[in-house]
């Protein structure tokens, strides 16, 4: 017998849930491509797009998912040959670096851990040693999605200060603009990439990019660079151009609707939901993990993603969980991908989301830990709702 009838409810770290607002203001019927409409629809975007990634930088809007975003970021910044040092924490930097060999730079990885964040120490390290100063960026992502690590920007920036030296800091915000504290002026961050469905709850389809001015000064030189991409064409008054061709109307109405929502809530309470939410996931998998076969895939607790939780599955297939969560519940969890294939599930916590929607999909997956006898700590939805009634009481 299944209660999966009612909203379905998507736990994917991406695409995350629509907004009905959102899902609504896609509904209505195209505009003429140069009206006043699109153009000022545009114009308004890019402008809040800053307050969004917090920058005064330029910002570029694409008809792209994430990865698009990895290829204009790249592209615009990098010539053929150029050293880009990844900073790996999981797959998704690395997946960036491939891209970025792919167009030809010349791709070194600095290994990592899939189970903890970028050490800055060793960024310093491996930049000081490059004396010749070889290395034109440095690609980090501030939110890895599969192994669920937050590395912690700033101090790579410091880091990177440290040293001396001159690389472009290039930063994924993919999993984390719209999640998390992102201050891409006040940390440094040279060029910045995020996509729509994530944090910023709107249908897959667009990719943003904003890069300051050493990010243009770099671009000048740049000989990857591809008409679709190129900022410099981009930032034509034309507005045409700033899309390089027909606007995706329907994907920015959504947007519109979406960034209208995050501004109202306020970025910081967008943030500190996040924060909450997470705190609630985090407690209910720490009482989970008593049972010694489901255990954090982070163990330091500060290095943990606000925004995704991946569960390490110790003795049986994930699947049994996510299929059970799916059929009998109406709640999808996250495949686990990468290294975590088939030995993690994931619980996405990110974007349209709030108390019920987490405590249903924690309901979902302890109900699954019931229904399939899965050794588990017992009450960690308990534990979830106690976090949630500790920390966010009404405020005054
Ligand atoms: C989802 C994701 C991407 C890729 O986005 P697509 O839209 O699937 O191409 C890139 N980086 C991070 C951190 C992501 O979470």
């Amino acid at each position: 017998m299944s209660v999966a009838n009612g909203r379905a409810f998507l736990a994917t770290p991406g695409p995350t849930n629509i907004p009905d607002r959102v899902l609504q203001a896609m509904m209505r019927p195209a505009e003429e491509l140069n009206s006043g409409a699109i153009v000022g629809l545009t114009e308004s975007l890019l402008a809040d797009l800053k307050r969004v990634f917090r920058t005064q930088a330029e910002t570029f809007i694409y008809a792209a998912n994430g990865h698009g975003g990895w290829e204009a970021a790249l592209t615009n910044v990098l010539s053929r040959g150029d050293k880009v040092l990844v900073l790996a924490s999981g797959r998704f930097a690395v997946g960036w670096g491939e891209m970025a060999a792919f167009m030809g730079a010349d791709v070194e990885v600095m290994p990592g851990s899939w189970r903890a964040a970028v050490d800055p120490e060793a960024v310093a390290e491996r930049l000081r040693r490059d004396s010749g100063h070889a290395i034109k960026a440095v690609l980090m992502v501030q939110i890895d999605t599969a192994s669920g690590v937050v590395n912690d920007v700033p101090a790579v920036r410091r880091a990177i200060d440290a040293a001396g030296h001159p690389a472009l800091f290039m930063v994924d915000g993919v999993a984390s603009v719209g999640c998390m504290e992102f201050e891409m002026d006040a940390w440094g961050v040279d060029v910045a990439m995020s996509a729509a469905q994530k944090g910023l709850m709107t249908s897959p389809g667009l990719a943003f990019v904003a890069a300051n001015a050493k990010a243009m000064q770099a671009h000048g030189d740049a000989d990857m660079r591809t008409l679709y991409w190129d900022w410099t064409s981009r930032m034509n008054v034309l507005a045409y151009m700033k899309h390089c061709g027909t606007a995706p109307e329907h994907l920015l109405f959504g947007l519109r609707a979406a960034i209208d929502m995050i501004l109202e809530e306020g970025l910081e309470a967008v943030w500190r939901r996040h924060a909450l939410l997470a705190g609630a996931v985090h407690a209910a998998v720490a009482k989970w993990s008593e049972g010694q076969a489901l255990s954090f895939n982070v163990p330091e607790p500060a290095q943990r993603a606000p925004s995704v939780t991946p569960i390490l599955v110790n003795g049986l297939d994930p699947a049994i969980i996510g299929d059970f969560t799916r059929d009998v519940c109406g709640v999808t969890l996250g495949s686990a991908i990468g290294d975590l294939t088939g030995k993690a599930f994931r619980i996405a916590h990110m974007g349209h989301v709030n108390a019920p929607m987490v405590l249903g999909a924690l309901g979902a997956v302890e109900m699954a830990l019931q229904a399939k006898a899965v050794p588990h700590g017992a009450g960690g939805v308990a534990a979830a709702v106690a976090a949630l009634a500790e920390g966010a009481a009404p405020t005054a």
